[in-house]
């Protein structure tokens, strides 16, 4: 199995995003192995493009990304949540996002430094609450990013202009070197929610997170597998488990290396699509754990060893699927091979 990486599209939609964040710089999330598609490929790929902020979720998401990227360019946003970690940041140089006074505490307990602080506005996720900031603890922190998160970007609600509005009051509270408040979705909001960086993450992996986006991003991801077996049905004939798909004539079929361990879930049973040289080959019943049967019927030439792409549009996928776009690339499993130009 191989997961195609289209590097291109992956350059083509960082520029795009630092273009519609306006005067703010586009930074890039790469948390959970830059969804799914390889961490070390994809800030590479974005480093070359000009990104200079990259926003992990955990530490030990950091060495993978140190063999890449500068130091004082990894934000951790889990920030520390003991001495160690306190420590390990310290030592590389990678900065913590400080959710908490108990955070702000380690931190300052192990010595301090640069750091990013985020703030809650009203998601009730990470981040410092209101009564939080007058804290002295806060005093003589040496703050890169203030940073905070929308909750319902993708929506059209009064949430998000509430966010902003608590956002903006952040300005004269806590004195930071830079702001940040959008990610893929809050981008697409408009030049009042980008202020200094931007943090797009799925959109830069070919995630359709707005309306406004699509015309500027591409696809990035294109799982792949290739045919094991094939052989022809009889009318009546009975495929997979629990003999879901029942052939009415003859029919080709051929049998796929990739199945739900693999992050290609049941939901796909009946909807799923793979394509050989322009042509489709549906999938036929039930997908089992590493295994996937396609009609070849539009395929004759097609042989045992080829290998078939997945019909792996983001938006159109999480639509048949009932998966979100994230979901798509995040489950994508640690048998596929990550490449492609
Ligand atoms: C994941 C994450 C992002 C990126 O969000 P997308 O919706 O993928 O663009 C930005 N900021 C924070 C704090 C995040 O956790």
């Amino acid at each position: 199995m191989r997961l195609q990486i289209d590097s291109d599209a992956l350059a083509g939609n960082w520029r795009a995003l630092d273009k519609l964040s306006g005067q703010a710089v586009a930074g890039a999330a790469v948390k959970a192995d830059a969804y799914g598609l390889g961490s070390e490929r994809v800030s590479a790929t974005l480093l070359a493009a000009g990104c200079r902020d990259f926003f992990v979720a955990h530490w030990s998401e950091v060495p993978a990304l140190l063999r890449h990227v500068p130091a004082e360019a990894i934000a951790v946003l889990h920030g520390p949540n003991n001495a160690q970690e306190v420590r390990f940041a310290r030592e590389t140089g990678v900065r913590p996002v400080l959710n908490s006074l108990h955070q702000i505490g380690l931190w300052r307990n192990g010595g301090g430094g640069p750091c990013h602080v985020m703030v809650d506005t009203g998601m009730n996720r990470l981040g410092l609450e209101k009564a939080d900031l007058s804290s002295e603890l806060l005093s003589g922190l040496q703050i890169d990013i203030c940073m905070s998160h929308l909750a319902s970007a993708d929506e059209d609600t009064s949430q998000n202009d509430e966010q902003l509005a608590a956002f903006a009051q952040l300005r004269s509270v806590i004195a930071a070197r830079r702001y940040s408040l959008a990610n893929s979705a809050g981008i697409a909001l408009g030049g009042a929610f980008h202020a200094d960086v931007t943090r797009p993450g799925i959109a830069l992996y070919g995630g359709i997170a707005r309306a406004e986006l699509a015309g500027h991003i591409r696809q990035v991801a294109r799982p792949e597998a290739a045919v094991l077996q094939i052989r022809t049905l009889q009318a009546g004939d009975k495929v997979g488990y629990n003999a879901l798909f029942q052939a009415d004539r003859e029919m080709r079929v051929g049998t796929l290396a990739i199945g739900y361990a693999d992050g290609f879930l049941r939901c796909w049973t009946g909807r799923g699509c793979f394509h050989w040289n322009g042509r489709r080959a549906p999938t036929l019943g039930r997908i089992s754990m590493d295994l996937t049967i396609v009609d070849l019927s539009d395929l004759p030439d097609c042989r045992e060893g080829d290998w078939l792409s997945a019909a792996y549009d983001l938006p159109s996928s999480a639509r048949s699927t009932g998966l979100s776009q994230y979901e798509l690339l995040t489950l994508l499993g640690r048998r596929f091979s990550r490449g492609g130009a």
